[in-house]
Formats: C-alpha cells, structure tokens, sequence
C-alpha cells in the first residue's frame, strides 16, 4: 500500500484522514503542484517550489514549512514509495476553519497532503499516436495563472472532449487558444518556428513550458510568444501540449483535422526527446 504525506506524518494511504472542514475540500481554497520523477529523482523541482510560492503570494497562503522539508518529503514518499517513474502530488490548503466565505489566514494551520503515483512516462501512447483535440469555449475563472485546485470547468471540457471521441480540449477565449485542460499548448508553422501565447492572468505558467522554451532556445528553434487563432491552430503543421505529467504531448488533429498526418511531428518529437535527455541531467 502507498505511504502518503498528511499534514506532518507518513501514513498508510487507507489511514491518511483530513478534516471535512479543511477549505481546501469546501472551497477549493488550495493550491498544488506536480513534480514528475524520472529514474527515481525530481524534474524541475525548483521551478515548482517557485510556483507553489508564487500561488500561494497570489492567494495569502501561508507556507509554514521551508523548502528544504518539503524537498525531503517528495524524496522520502518517492523512496519509500519506490517511484522509478511517475509524479509527486502536493496540496496545501489554507487549513481548517468554520465554513465561512470570510476567513483567517493567521489563526489557521495550513494543510499539507503528498501521495505519489507510478507511471510510464517516456514510452506513452502519447508520445508513440499523439493526441487528438477539441476546442472548447474557456468558462473558467480569471487567474488561471494561479495553480489552485478549482478543477471542475477542465475536468468537464475533458469529459466532453472524450465524449466526442479525442482525448483533450483546447480552451478557447475571443477566439484564441489559451491552454489545454492540463497542459500549454504550442503550434508549429511550416517553417519550424513553435508558437506559444504568452504568460498572463489567463493560462498557467507552466514549467515545462519555460524550461522546454529555454531548451528549444539554444537548439536554435525560432520561438514566437503570441496569441495563435482557432484557425492558425486548425492550419498548423504540427502542434504538441507541454506538462510535468507528458512532457512533451505531439497533438495529431485538432477538431478533426489532422496535422503532420495524424502522426507525431519532427518537430515535437525531437523537442520531447531533447527536453527528456536535458531534464535527466538536471535531476534532483
Ligand atoms: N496548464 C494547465 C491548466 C495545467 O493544469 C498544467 C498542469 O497541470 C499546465 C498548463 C502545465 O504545467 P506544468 O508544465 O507546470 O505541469
């Protein structure tokens, strides 16, 4: 059985309780991170201690516990866990109180759950058939760029882009693709050059992004920072969705129009093989 992290002890997965009153379960009022594990160590762990920080000024969260702790229990629960491959999870909430819109930060104690999960993460259905995509209005909120726990709105877009026989959706405002439901999303023109919309209030900025940005960078691959239409999507050579969880997804139809042949791209596949061999070096 998984040990899992609770609020300051490991537990047997089937003991870890956490308080019906916690406003992480009430509110959503949590934030998380995902950190994938490759051949037993961290990938990019740094920029996820970063982010969970940046969410949590966003919010007035209170991280009570340093960041070497939190390094420690991703390793333990990795080791104890015997995680070869797959991913950390980590919530913090803002802790336990009476259900009130109004709340306390100060005289609340965070909440802190970890569990891992094993997974194949390099040899994929994804990597090997690619993925097929809907567009789909975007109806969530306006700070996606912080990593809260409000899942619901992807949750259903991916349940209704499963429904229509493809395996994600990209969300879709004033007619301009922001993101997938868990993932960036990037297209490609018929020159090479990756296109990717800019950080904002409206995507999460995620780490694979940025660090597969800096690694495209230096293989001399032209990189543009805009806003790409539903049509240009529709009209790309290839496209591909950044993740800690896929890394690099090559995206083989868009609505039902097939790029790059229905097959994963050149160029999402030696971008994905580039940002695996780069990321092993850097593993934590
Ligand atoms: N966009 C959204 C909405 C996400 O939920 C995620 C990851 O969960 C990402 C992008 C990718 O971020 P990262 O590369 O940090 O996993």
């Amino acid at each position: 059985m998984r040990t899992v992290y609770v609020n300051g002890d490991y537990v047997p997965e089937s003991e870890a309780r956490i308080s019906v009153f916690d406003r992480g379960f009430l509110f959503a009022d949590a934030i998380y991170e995902v950190a994938a594990v490759l051949d037993g160590k961290l990938v990019d762990f740094p920029a996820h201690l970063r982010r969970l920080h940046r969410s949590a000024g966003e919010l007035g969260m209170r991280v009570d516990i340093s960041d070497d702790a939190l390094l420690d229990i991703h390793r333990t629960l990795v080791e104890r866990n015997g995680i070869e491959q797959g991913q950390v999870y980590m919530q913090l909430t803002r802790g336990a109180a009476d259900r009130d819109f109004a709340f306390d930060t100060d005289a609340m104690t965070p909440g802190l759950v970890l569990f891992t999960l094993k997974k194949e993460l390099i040899d994929t259905p994804v990597a090997r058939n690619g993925l097929k995509v809907v567009t789909i209005e975007d109806l969530r909120w306006g700070r996606c760029d912080i990593k809260t726990t409000q899942l619901l709105y992807p949750s259903l877009a991916k349940m209704q882009a499963k429904a229509s026989g493809a395996d994600d959706a990209w969300l879709v405002r004033d007619g301009h693709i922001m993101e997938g439901t868990s993932n960036n999303a990037f297209i490609v023109t018929s020159e090479g050059a990756i296109i990717t919309r800019p950080l904002s209030n409206g995507i999460l900025h995620g780490i694979t992004r940025a660090t597969l940005m800096e690694y495209a960078a230096t293989t001399g691959v032209r990189i543009e920072e805009r806003a790409f239409t539903v049509a240009e999507a529709h009209q790309a050579a290839e496209a591909f969705v950044t993740s800690a969880s896929m890394f690099v997804g090559p995206v083989v139809s868009i609505d039902g129009i097939n790029l790059s042949d229905g097959k994963p791209g050149p160029v999402a596949t030696q971008l994905r093989q580039h940002y695996i061999a780069e990321s092993r070096k850097r593993l934590l």
